[in-house]
């Protein structure tokens, strides 16, 4: 028989820890579907992404969920079998680009000949050529506007590469906040951001998960809910936002403060992604794509 003792069957039974039944209730606000994004990179030296995504995946499993896995070529070169894993375990597999630089320091003439080699890298292992792409630091901003007509002609169908808001790395605050066509047909699902004073957040993603206190995350959701319904809901994070085991790593294009701020707060991540799962479905944007697009405005209009 079981061993176990009250507190532990109770959790079991419920299905949540502590920590992410107590997340949950600060999401109650949210829609009841969304999409769980990964962006799958390393972050500072060695190979951890691996051991992270493993956890995230069987976070999904456990939730019978499926997600979208944007994925850096690097990873896609160096760890073929993490990328397979993904796509048997019935995800989405998508792109988050050929290298992680910003798109307007790429270029266009380098960024579509990158990406024609990281689609096709991407479909022989996944067993399909990805439709989906994440720029590097949501950085499809006003000086790479030229990014849509590439990827609509390298077969991509979508991108999720534009945050609304203001943002120290990248940002475009002028921006739609729900999905919209570029003029090339490409379909671009912006960062979900909801506002806070003059500013608006991605609360739902990485360091903003990870950081924002939960009075206020519990705010910003019911104002996303309220303001920004018609929105294509979803999250994003990446495996190093849960790796605790990680020492400090300083970044160049975070600074020494941002590089902290990385570092630092992963606790939370697990059980916020836990409570965001539970009582809401996940779909991979793959499959929410013709509903998306139905209701997405030509932009510029
Ligand atoms: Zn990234």
């Amino acid at each position: 028989m079981s061993s176990a003792t009250g507190i532990e069957q109770y959790q079991r039974e419920s299905g949540l820890t502590r920590a992410a039944r107590r997340a949950a209730r600060r999401f109650a606000a949210l829609p009841g579907l969304f999409t769980f994004t990964v962006d799958v990179e390393e972050h500072g030296c060695g190979s951890r992404a691996r051991a992270q995504t493993g956890r995230l995946l069987d976070l999904l499993a456990a939730a019978g969920a499926r997600g979208t896995f944007f994925v850096l070529d690097e990873v896609v070169r160096t760890d073929p079998r993490l990328v397979a894993a993904i796509a048997r375990r019935g995800h989405e597999v998508a792109s988050h680009g050929h290298t992680h630089r910003p798109l307007a320091a790429e270029g266009a003439a380098r960024f579509r000949a990158g990406m024609e080699a990281a689609r096709d890298r991407l479909a022989d292992i996944a067993g399909a050529a990805p439709i989906g792409f994440r720029a590097p630091y949501f950085s499809l901003t006003p000086a790479a506007t030229w990014a849509p007509e590439i990827l609509t002609e390298l077969g991509f169908a979508y991108s999720s590469s534009v945050l609304p808001a203001w943002n120290p790395l990248a940002g475009w605050p002028g921006a739609p906040r729900r999905p919209f066509l570029w003029p090339s047909g490409l379909l671009e699902l912006p960062v979900p951001v909801a506002r806070l004073g003059p500013a608006r957040l991605p609360f739902l993603g990485g360091m903003y998960l990870r950081w924002l206190p939960p009075w206020r995350l519990r705010g910003l959701s019911a104002r996303w809910a309220a303001e920004e319904a018609g929105g294509a809901l979803w999250s994003y994070c990446h495996p190093y936002d849960l790796d605790r085991g990680e020492t400090l790593v300083h970044r160049a294009d975070a600074g020494a403060l941002g590089s902290l701020m990385l570092w630092l707060n992963r606790g939370p991540t697990l059980p916020r992604l836990e409570g965001l799962l539970h009582g809401r479905r996940s779909e991979p944007f793959a499959a929410r794509l013709a509903e998306l697009r139905q209701a997405a405005p030509a932009w510029p209009a």
